[in-house]
């Protein structure tokens, strides 16, 4: 059956269904900097691709393990949860005994009760930021939002910044990472010095495909430049940063990451409203984008632009909640 998303599709919902035509066929770049293919990444952890609508390399799953204990960062949605724990399975790495959530955003919580029922026989913890435990407990208002029905999620275990999660003695510290939601954390791994974001930084699928995070309603400026101090001021202790979307980017694409972040955060932003005052067709501004900031992109393509369009859309909503584009009288 097709997903109800499908048919209900929201903005965000389009923008991963726009490559079901071009399958994705991901370099290896600059001597294995940029991992995105499954397995096992460094001592303790693993990235999954959840597939999610689907779709490879658009959303990864990773999970931690110490001396046969496994932590899962993010679930996914609940139709590929089988897939997931298959893909578990053939790793060597089932059941998982705990999942923690970056956030509240559908494409990250709605597999959890699907995962925990295939592994019925194994007490999975859940955990995820203080802030999020009732957005997971009543998802009405993010349902609405995004329009994507996700169950509400009970019991989840309330996670503060400071706290720290010990897997067998491998030390898992959680920093609130606000900004893109408010209820974003990071874990930070500092024996494998590593560390996940979730969506907390930016969307990075390839060298060629970036995204920034002014997503709506939620999303924060402030904090969201906290946030990206806090990741420089941790960049000396980390040699990799893993991403939801999509995979874990290594040393020099690593620092790259950390260093640009916050001049392409300004920079897609004063273009865009520069764009939307010259003409707030959402068209224009999306071919405006796609030319100067991923010209050469595999995903988003001068043919397959129609993906893009909807997340410009998105943008726009977002930089007219933060009031970015109050002065202008088009609409
Ligand atoms: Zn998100």
């Amino acid at each position: 059956m097709i997903h109800r998303c499908f048919v209900k599709a929201s903005k965000l919902i389009v923008f991963y269904i726009i490559n079901y035509n071009t399958k994705l066929k991901f370099k290896r770049v600059n001597k294995l900097v940029f991992i995105n293919s499954e397995g096992k990444f460094n001592d303790n952890t693993y990235l999954i691709d959840s597939l999610f609508f689907r779709l490879e390399g658009h959303l990864a799953l990773y999970v931690i393990e110490n001396d046969g204990v496994r932590m899962m960062i993010d679930a996914g949605e609940a139709l590929m949860a089988r897939k997931v724990v298959k893909k578990l399975k053939d790793l060597g790495i089932y059941p998982i005994h705990k999942i923690l959530l970056t956030h509240s955003h559908f494409d990250h919580v709605h597999g959890v009760g699907k995962l925990k029922k295939l592994m019925k026989d194994t007490e999975i913890e859940v955990l995820a930021s203080e802030k999020a435990v009732a957005n997971l407990r009543n998802p009405s208002k993010k349902n609405s939002d995004f329009g994507y029905i996700v169950d509400p999620i009970e019991n989840v275990i309330p996670l503060k910044n400071g706290d720290i999660i010990n897997l067998n003695g491998l030390k898992l510290e959680i920093l609130n990472f606000f900004g893109h939601t408010q209820d974003s954390i990071a874990v930070l791994d500092r024996k494998n010095k590593n560390i996940f974001v979730g969506d907390a930084i930016m969307d990075k699928f390839d060298n060629e495909t970036f995204i920034p995070e002014f997503v709506p309603p939620e999303f924060n400026e402030l904090d969201y430049l906290k946030t990206l101090d806090n990741l420089k001021s941790l960049e000396k202790d980390l040699n990799s940063i893993s991403l939801a979307h999509f995979g874990v980017w290594k040393g020099d694409d690593f620092h790259k990451i950390v260093n640009d972040v916050k001049d392409f955060h300004f920079d897609t932003k004063k273009s865009i409203v520069k764009w939307y005052k010259e003409n707030p067709s959402v068209s224009y501004i999306t071919s405006k984008y796609h030319e100067k900031f991923i010209p050469d992109s595999k995903i988003f393509t001068k043919d397959n632009i129609f993906g893009l369009e909807l997340i410009i859309k998105w943008f726009i909503t977002g930089l007219k909640i933060m009031g970015e584009l109050s002065k202008s009288k088009k609409s």
